[in-house]
């Protein structure tokens, strides 16, 4: 027979229903009309209760696997932001150190070169230049430039509580465009507000954002 409070297949000689308690009662003789309202009540009462039992069951096994995910969620971000935490290190309050790349590159982006169309006049400005300690300033190359954006990320597309300053004045129709020049009149132009490539072997000059150091492989 099957248990009318919750519905398990059950043995006749069983006297309760093993999953839900209901105590199964064989009358021998006719029940009383009062009896049988009774019964039907406490029927009715222990499927109720069955019922509600079963949903809050459910619940709290959607809370328990939503908990879990959060719990997994929490855990990975809080990785991610040490992670963050971690990456720079500010030297001497200009310069920035890049822990990945072991790459140092100056804090402040708007002391970029200005506006200049050839590369022996960023190079001429890189060398001149005097942030922090340092005096070996260069300029980048793609590679390197491209080690510091963080395609996740815009506006700019920098790593999360990355250090740099002053990116939005080099800001220009919603772009910030850096420079960087791997041959002679050969070069990159990335937008480091969108982190993207947007010209190679332009013929248009650019800023520099100067950099020092040798890129390690990561
Ligand atoms: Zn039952």
């Amino acid at each position: 027979m099957d248990c009318p409070v919750c519905t398990l297949k059950v043995d006749e000689p069983e006297v309760l229903c093993p999953q839900c308690g209901w105590e199964f009662r064989i009358y021998l003789t006719k029940l009383s009309e009062a009896e049988e309202a009774l019964y039907r009540k406490k029927l009715e009462i222990a499927r109720q209760n069955w019922h509600a039992m079963k949903e809050l069951q459910s619940k709290l096994q959607e809370l328990e696997s939503k908990i879990k995910n959060q719990k997994y969620d929490i855990k990975e971000s809080l990785s991610k932001s040490e992670l963050c935490n971690k990456r720079f290190r500010i030297v001497d309050n200009d310069v920035v150190e890049d822990n990945k790349t072991g790459l140092m590159w100056t804090r402040d982006i708007g002391r970029q070169f200005p506006y200049l169309s050839w590369r022996e006049d960023a190079e001429t400005w890189v060398s001149e230049l005097s942030t922090g300690p340092y005096s070996d300033w260069r300029i980048s190359t793609e590679r390197e430039l491209v080690s510091l954006i963080d395609t996740g990320r815009q506006r700019p597309a920098l790593p999360c509580n990355h250090p740099f300053r002053n990116i939005k004045k080099y800001i220009y129709k919603d772009k910030c465009i850096i420079s960087v020049y791997e041959h002679w009149q050969k070069y990159a132009h990335i937008d480091i507000w969108y982190g993207k490539i947007i010209s190679r072997a332009g013929g248009w000059g650019g800023h520099v954002w100067p950099v020092r150091g040798r890129l390690q492989d990561t």
